[in-house]
């Protein structure tokens, strides 16, 4: 086998655009995938100025804007009278931060990296467990299953949620939240209502809400409906059952109910994060994407958050490259260390704030809406610290602002509250 200057464990969307970014320095890249096959399994994936501004450094973007949808408008309903809260012009975004927001099969996203990794050279093998993960001096190697060893200058472990190279920087578990996500995209035809394509539409309820948007030019809807188990709470095994969204989403408008019968009703997804961490880096070896900072989803920045990782840690890497194909590890890996995890951390405990807000009932949920009403559409206040440019090192990291406290920081670190 020949030799690689850095090796990826997990081909997902995280993997695969990190294998992409630093092929582009000329690298050799070796990602290896446990999977008997690259893809992506799940629906839609909204993609905001934040990755599609590296969509395009990449030279991606007009692909991915071709298979996907560029919305007009993202709009948050209430999900039981379904009147309008608040709403973001995506175009007036668009001109704000320079890029657009994009709506996107994750299959589609998926192909997309993967392709551009074949025609960059990355050597791409399936069916590759790693196991473990250990470094000596400037080598670092990845161990399969198999007793296969993969060794180069640096290790990414990309290996998502259930990520095994976490457990050297952590001995933690993923975090349930109790809430569970179904999904299902229908052809547009198939739809007995007409649905406006030009909007990204959440409609928030009690413990609940639901998402739509159109997927591939329009030709297809996808739908995600996201409750909270009761089962979870009480400590059953079985939750998320179909019987369970069905009472979950009962007090909800006509238009939300009526969508539930064509969700996939076969397979669910329990939503789960991590408490963050602090660090990243252990010599060669990094954790990058959901295996560093897995989020839950109410912010759509998993997947971005991954794709940013991957281009910070290139970038860096850019700038300390030597002669051939020589880099500068111990210094890229530290500058990617001092910018992202302190990034990624506030982006995950926003989500969950961000949750909390969403799924609201009584007299919360009215003062919400009452807020959400009063808050004018080109305000900003909200996404700047996330929409803006990819910061490079903590200076160009800005000041975030979200609405409610986040609750589940102060336990954690004892940090952020309302703004900083
Ligand atoms: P994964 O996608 O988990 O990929 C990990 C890869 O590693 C997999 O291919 C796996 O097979 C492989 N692997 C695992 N273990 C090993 C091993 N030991 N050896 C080798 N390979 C291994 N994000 C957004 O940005 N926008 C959104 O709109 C959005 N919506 C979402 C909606 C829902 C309902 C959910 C659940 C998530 C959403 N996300 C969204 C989050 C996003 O899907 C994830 O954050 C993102 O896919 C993480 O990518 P990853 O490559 O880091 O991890």
């Amino acid at each position: 086998m020949s030799t690689s200057d850095v090796v990826i464990a997990g081909g997902g969307i995280g993997g695969l655009s990190t294998a992409f970014a630093l092929s582009r320095l000329g690298l050799r890249v070796r990602v290896l995938e446990q999977a008997e096959q690259f893809g992506e399994v799940g629906a839609g994936i909204q993609l905001a100025p934040n990755c599609t501004r590296i969509l395009a450094e990449y030279g991606l973007l007009e692909q991915a804007t071709a298979r996907g949808v560029v919305p007009d408008r993202m709009v948050m309903r209430d999900a039981v009278d379904a009147s309008e809260l608040t709403a973001l012009d995506l175009r007036d975004l668009e001109r704000r931060y320079g890029f657009p927001y994009l709506v996107i099969h994750r299959s589609d996203l998926h192909a997309l990296f993967l392709d551009a990794c074949r025609d960059a050279g990355v050597e791409l093998l399936t069916e590759q467990r790693v196991t473990a993960y250990t470094q000596d001096g400037e080598k670092a190697s990845a161990t399969t299953d198999s007793g296969a060893v993969h060794e180069a200058p640096v290790v990414i472990a990309a290996d998502g949620l259930h990520s095994v190279a976490r457990r050297r920087f952590a001995d933690d578990r993923p975090v349930s939240s109790a809430y569970v996500a179904y999904r299902g995209t229908v052809p547009i035809a198939s739809v007995d209502r007409p649905v406006d394509l030009s909007e990204v539409v959440v409609y928030v309820g009690p413990r609940c809400h639901f998402v739509h948007y159109g997927l591939r030019g329009g030709d297809l809807l996808n739908q995600v409906a996201v409750f909270e188990s009761p089962k979870a709470l009480a400590g059953l095994a079985d939750w998320g059952t179909p019987d369970e969204l069905d009472d979950a989403f009962a007090g909800t408008c006509e238009f939300v109910r009526e969508r539930l019968p064509h969700m996939w009703r076969d397979k669910w997804w329990r939503m789960y994060d991590r408490d963050p961490i602090d660090t990243w880096v252990d010599g060669r070896i990094a954790l990058l994407g959901d295996a560093a900072h897995p989020p839950l989803q109410y912010l759509a920045q998993g997947a971005i958050m991954a794709i940013e990782d991957g281009w910070v840690l290139a970038e860096h890497a850019r700038r300390r490259r030597g002669a051939g194909a020589t880099v500068d590890w111990e210094g890229a890996l530290a500058a990617y260390q001092a910018v992202r995890p302190e990034h990624c951390r506030r982006v995950v405990l926003t989500a969950r704030a961000w949750g909390e807000l969403r799924h609201l009932d009584g007299r919360r949920r009215e003062q919400r809406n009452i807020l959400l009403r009063a808050r004018e559409t080109g305000d900003y206040s909200f996404t700047d610290w996330i929409y803006g440019p990819t910061a490079l090192v903590p200076e160009e990291e800005p000041a975030m602002f979200t609405p409610i406290p986040l609750t589940a920081a102060d336990r954690i670190t004892g940090v952020d509250s309302v703004a900083r």
